[in-house]
């Protein structure tokens, strides 16, 4: 597990901000310190602008967690599997497991976060109106002032029609109401993320060496941040939508050879692992799976004791998690493997074996999949 700054759980959904959270946070804790509230209001003390930054930062992680649950919980009230919210250099992101299966999900999912942002700032600049008693330059009248001017922006930046970005996302699911066709739709949403992108690339190295700004340098790596997403997005996408419209059932990796419970692990090691010269196999007793066995568990039986210890003792017992039904859709798969980071499952009807599904082959007939696809649509 990687270590996270924080993580708590609010109606079944873990948030959590991994350790580059920390470096947004400084950034931002410091150029609201030195910058923004004293060009604001030059006459406070120092640690006054510190507890402000402070403040900042603070109400800056609750409107971005408050626009990712939006989508999250909009997203569940839909149907969609979303358990975490995870918060990283750029900014959040609510982690979805499956693609939306109509636009309209997407459309209103997507909507959700910027809709929260705007609410935010509205709510955000009424506090700061309520708190001019002691004028616009109070400090606790500017933190909120900042607060409803930054949801402004998140709102305003997460519309940009550039794919991953939410505004991506809504013109996907335009294109995909309009087209009837999600592979396009994709294919156009995320072309405009990567053009985008370079944009940010291109305006962030003008503004560095016409002005010497290091914000220049913040839109070089958020247009290099966006660039990448846009493509990791774009293959993820189209993985899940070639996976979701066949059965596991279909994709059960051929040859994978079965060990019998019943025999010693010397003949396992003799007839299965060195014969077959592969590394690894399925344990089954009169076709129901009994678990897997390897190199490493016959490796750790004493020589001598071998032939007499049958291989259903050393077999590693699968966990729910390993198990996936018969008529499961590969897509679900696919997402059962991302949630607990492995890389087989095995396909079981009750307790009868099937096959073992990889995710190898899972990602390999993507490709194909995608690939022909796009020879057919020119
Ligand atoms: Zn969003």
């Amino acid at each position: 597990m990687r270590p996270y700054l924080f993580s708590f759980k609010i109606g079944g959904v873990v948030v959590r901000a991994e350790p580059s959270w920390l470096f947004l946070a400084l950034l931002v804790g410091w150029s609201l310190a030195v910058g923004f509230f004293p060009d604001q209001n030059a006459a406070l003390e120092t640690s006054t602008y510190v507890f402000m930054a402070i403040l900042g930062v603070f109400g800056l992680t609750f409107s971005i967690v408050a626009h990712e649950l939006s989508h999250t919980f909009v997203g569940r009230a839909f149907g969609m599997p979303i358990n975490r919210v995870t918060l990283f250099m750029f900014g959040g992101a609510a982690e979805l497991e499956e693609e939306p299966k109509t636009p309209m999900t997407e459309l209103v999912m997507a909507l959700a976060g910027p809709l929260m942002s705007l609410l935010l700032a509205l709510v955000f600049s009424q506090l700061a109106g309520l708190d001019m008693t002691g004028g616009p330059q109070a400090p606790l009248a500017m933190v909120l002032a900042y607060l409803g001017l930054i949801n402004l922006l998140l709102a305003m930046f997460n519309m940009l029609p550039a794919f991953p970005l939410d505004g991506g996302r809504v013109l996907r699911a335009i294109i995909w109401m309009a087209s009837g066709n999600r592979r396009r739709a994709t294919r156009w949403a995320s072309l405009a993320g990567e053009a985008f992108a370079v944009f940010f690339i291109v305006a962030g190295i003008f503004v560095l060496l016409s002005t010497g700004s290091l914000g220049g340098l913040w839109w070089v790596l958020i247009g290099l941040f966006l660039r990448a997403a846009a493509k990791s997005s774009r293959v993820e996408l189209e993985t899940r939508v070639a996976l979701g419209e066949v059965r596991a059932a279909d994709l059960v990796t051929p040859g994978i050879e079965t060990a019998d419970a019943g025999m010693s692990v010397a003949d396992f090691i003799a007839d299965k692992l060195v014969r077959h010269h592969r590394d690894w196999f399925a344990v089954t007793e009169s076709g129901r799976l009994v678990g897997s066995a390897g190199l490493a568990e016959a490796q750790a039986v004493p020589v001598a004791a071998r032939a007499s210890t049958p291989l259903a003792s050393i077999a590693v017992r699968p966990g729910p998690q390993h198990l996936l039904p018969a008529g499961a859709r590969a897509d679900q798969a696919f997402a059962q493997m991302q949630r607990h980071h492995l890389q087989r499952l095995f396909l079981v009807d009750g307790e009868r074996f099937i096959g073992v599904l990889s995710l190898a082959d899972l990602l390999e007939y993507a490709r194909l999949r995608n690939l022909f696809a796009d020879a057919q649509l020119g």
